[in-house]
């Protein structure tokens, strides 16, 4: 029981038996047991959903108590915000939660004073980089889903991040919570950990494969799942699991009058569609709606309704419309391309049994504690351009996802089913995934990206001074407790050192090692060596082919005033509105000094509104907006669109007809890969400049086939590229250069006459667009605009605009009686 755990705080167990937890689950009774709450290490390897979180919990809480601070470690942005709230619950019994997420170039000091702290490894990668002197004091580490040390792109920093918070901290206490692996052990060897490693699971599952019209389980049963003819498996088990265990009497009819009145709970079960695409999940979700929409009582119609509404709210895209539309009858679906606001109103919903039936891509499974009754694997194969078609998804993914089936207290078992056509491919799966183990995690470190990008961290940040030192400290990764080749880590080191130092961030004297003044920005920008090097090379491309460029794109000479001028009228958001944003400095300013120093919260002094606006003659803009969104785009730090049929004439003709605006070289057409490149970073860039240019996000996602969430990506990693190419301008000393009027147009997705307006809170570039229309074109305009005109240019959202004129500063903000169609009275509504 938990009150027999002498070193946890006060009432902890009294929290947690309310919270439903009476007894510890075996895997956390072992982990205390290994001395989790005494300050050991503990590597836990248990099944999904059997309460890792909670080992890490009663870790992390008894540190705490003992005067530490503790640091919980996320693989992904998402989940940090969810386990901020779940560890909030302790806030009561005096524990501060703080979560880091945003930017990564700073220190994040007012987290020294949280007891406990949740960040993604990249954010803690960064903190460390920056020098975030709290991160010595830590007592206890928690890496989540540590298994996935074994992903190439995000897994060495874990790695890495690991080894150094150990380098500082000899006796920190880590706990990594795995998935069920083969090889635990070798992970509970390289963190010099405890291990557990269990199989237990505090629901039954039965796993098992559908084909013809039945599912044959892992325990021998057979569960009758008839599929009609023309009819599908997925429909057919998603409505069978709704129907609940044989009992008719519930049938529900959907005509309003005698709809059910059941609590649904009692025998409905929800399904979760695992599904290989984003475009599979939307189309899965459509057809299951028919099967969800007949089991749905009148109450859970109207709440439904309502979901529908509130999904519509968050954004007017086609996505948002099919999945309220969806929502409405009972099913939804859930990708990585979603709005974040998306994401968690499906999670949410799902969770409270309202939604009944979620289709999937595998990012679901990665982590959101999402249980279901069933989960259905649908789509076991991914395309995988490098295996050249559709690739069997590893075991550990597909056991994840089989995890989600099962809520406890609720089901009396959980019912994981992969589909098979034939005979042969049932027996297949059963081989593949029902009966296999998962795979041994492998460290991805010796990547020469990753590499690339930690061992210029080490050195900047002084974990290494020397190439020998460098290498003891790369020897304590899992890499080297795994690896068999020896001299493989030392042989790409050097690869590595030798490429650090050919592009200017590293010196190498004698083997002692040092970070150059630019490679330790760029270690601090949290950039890919790679990326900076490309900004670079630009950028200085920039600055000796102005003149040349300037007049080819029609302008006299290569003054870059009338940018500086433009610029000038730009507002800070933060000076007014007091969030934390980046602050502002005037283009002007950049141009005297030929410095562009750190954005610093609070913004510059002067009223921006005073400033005289003296657009200057017609000195064409450069280098283009399009030309360093290029330029970031074809840096390995973001990810490109790919080019589809037809996109390679497109944009190559583009390419030609744009050239002068290209702040570089194009490849010849023969230099077949990189040329491609050069072309996906050009869709890229316009995907960019298309959304600066105000066409709308709907428009944007069907013309570039991507979903709002991945616009969403595309300009935050534009953000932070060009804030970091605007730091290695001033870095390097060259001439000024637009930066940050493209890095401002891109955060606000709006022309230049706009980037004021659309720096107010509450605005956003739509309602600027509609102000700017009806005459309102400053923050001034909008403190002395006619309520009335205020009102219809917002479509007559008194709140919004209420709120709005707050946020302005304007002195009586109330819309209450203000007219909105022009000769209406005053009180008209
Ligand atoms: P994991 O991290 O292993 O995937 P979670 O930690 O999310 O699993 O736990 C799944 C669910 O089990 C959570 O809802 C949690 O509150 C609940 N839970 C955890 N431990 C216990 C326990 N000892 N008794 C009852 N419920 C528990």
């Amino acid at each position: 029981h938990p009150e027999e755990v002498p070193e946890l705080p006060e009432g902890v167990a009294e929290r947690l038996r309310e919270g439903g937890v009476d007894d510890l689950y075996p895997p956390q009774a072992a982990a205390v047991e290994a001395g989790v709450t005494r300050g050991e290490s503990l590597v836990a390897s248990v099944p999904t959903a059997s309460g890792k979180t909670l080992i890490a919990e009663l870790a992390m809480l008894s540190s705490v108590a003992r005067g530490g601070t503790a640091l919980y470690i996320v693989p992904l942005r998402a989940l940090a915000s969810e386990k901020k709230s779940e560890f909030e619950r302790w806030e009561e019994l005096g524990f501060d939660v703080g979560v880091s997420t945003g930017n990564y170039d700073a220190d994040g000091e007012w987290l020294a004073a949280r007891d406990i702290v949740v960040a993604t490894s990249e954010k803690v990668d960064s903190l460390v980089r920056n020098g975030a002197a709290w991160i010595d004091d830590l007592t206890c580490v928690v890496a989540d889903e540590v298994h996935l040390v074994d992903d190439a792109g995000r897994g060495p920093t874990l790695e890495v991040t690991l080894g150094k918070l150990r380098t500082l901290n000899p006796g920190l206490q880590v706990v990594a919570l795995s998935a069920t692996v083969d090889n635990a052990d070798v992970i509970a060897e390289w963190l010099d950990a405890e291990l557990v490693d269990a199989e237990w699971r505090p629901i039954d599952l039965k796993t098992g494969v559908h084909y013809g019209n039945a599912v044959t389980f892992d325990d021998g049963s057979q569960r009758e799942v008839p599929v009609s003819s023309g009819g599908r498996p997925t429909a057919a088990l998603v409505d069978d699991a709704l129907a609940g265990d044989g009992d008719a009497s519930e049938s529900a009819d959907t005509d309003g009058s005698d709809a059910p009145t059941h609590d649904p709970a009692d025998d409905q079960g929800s399904s979760l569609v695992f599904v290989n695409s984003r475009r599979n999940a939307e189309a899965s979700a459509k057809r299951l709606r028919e099967v969800t929409d007949t089991h749905l009582t009148r109450d859970e119609r109207g709440q439904l309704a309502d979901l529908a509404a509130a999904i519509r709210d968050v954004s007017d895209t086609e996505t948002s419309d099919t999945l309220a539309d969806c929502v409405a009858e009972g099913a939804a679906f859930h990708h990585a391309g979603l709005a974040p606001e998306h994401r968690s109103l499906v999670e949410e919903a799902f969770r409270d049994r309202l939604v009944k039936c979620v289709s999937a891509t595998p990012t679901l499974a990665a982590g959101v504690n999402t249980p279901s009754r069933r989960v259905i694997v649908r789509d076991w194969r991914r395309y995988d351009g490098e295996y050249g078609g559709m690739k069997p998804l590893d075991v550990l993914e597909v056991h994840q996802m089989m995890g989600r089936a099962g809520r406890p207290g609720l089901d009396p078992y959980g019912e994981a089913v992969l589909l098979a056509k034939n005979a042969e491919t049932r027996d297949e799966l059963f081989e593949r995934y029902v009966w296999a183990d998962p795979e041994p995690v492998r460290s991805k470190l010796a990547a020469e990206p990753a590499l690339r990008t930690h061992v210029l961290a080490t050195v900047a940040s002084g974990f290494a001074r020397t190439r020998e030192g460098l290498l003891e400290f790369l020897d304590r990764t899992l890499y080297a407790t795994q690896t068999d080749e020896s001299g493989r880590l030392e042989a790409v080191t050097d690869d590595v050192l030798a490429y650090l130092d050919r592009n200017g961030f590293l010196d190498r004297d004698d083997g002692s090692l040092s970070a150059t003044s630019v490679g330790h920005t760029v270690s601090r920008l949290y950039l890919d060596p790679m990326t900076a090097a490309e900004i670079i090379d630009g950028l200085e491309w920039a600055d000796a082919n102005r003149a040349e460029a300037v007049r080819a794109l029609g302008g006299g000479n290569g003054d870059a005033s009338s940018d500086a001028d433009r610029a000038a009228a730009e507002t800070d958001p933060a000076a007014t509105n007091g969030t934390p944003a980046a602050g502002f400095q005037r283009a002007s300013e950049l141009a005297s000094t030929g410095d562009a120093p750190a954005p610093t919260p609070g913004g510059d002094a002067d009223d921006p509104d005073d400033a005289p606006a003296t657009p200057s003659a017609d000195a064409p803009t450069y280098p283009t907006a399009l030309g360093l969104f290029h330029l970031v785009s074809r840096t390995p730090d973001m990810y490109q669109l790919y080019l589809k049929s037809g996109d390679r004439e497109r944009f190559t003709d583009l390419c030609y007809e744009r050239e002068s605006e290209l702040l570089g070289r194009t490849p010849s057409e023969y230099e077949d890969v990189r040329f491609e490149e050069w072309l996906s970073a050009l869709k890229t860039a316009t995907l960019l400049e298309d959304w600066v240019g105000e066409v709308d996000e709907d428009r944007i996602t069907e013309r570039y086939g991507v979903g709002p969430g991945d616009i969403r990506g595309k300009v935050d990693t534009a953000e932070w590229l060009l804030g970091a190419a605007e730091r290695l301008a001033g870095e390097l000393d060259l001439s000024p250069i637009p930066v940050r009027e493209a890095k401002k147009r891109v955060e606000y997705g709006v022309r230049d006459d706009l980037l004021e307006l659309a720096g107010v809170r509450g605005v956003g570039r739509k309602r600027a667009r509609r102000l700017f229309e009806a005459g309102i074109e400053t923050r001034a305009d909008l403190r002395d605009a006619d309520k009335s005109v205020v009102l219809r240019a917002l479509r007559g959202r008194r709140k919004t605009a209420a709120k709005i004129l707050e946020n302005v500063g304007r002195q009586d903000p109330s819309m209450e009686g203000v007219a909105t169609a022009s000769g209406a009275g005053p009180n008209s509504t």
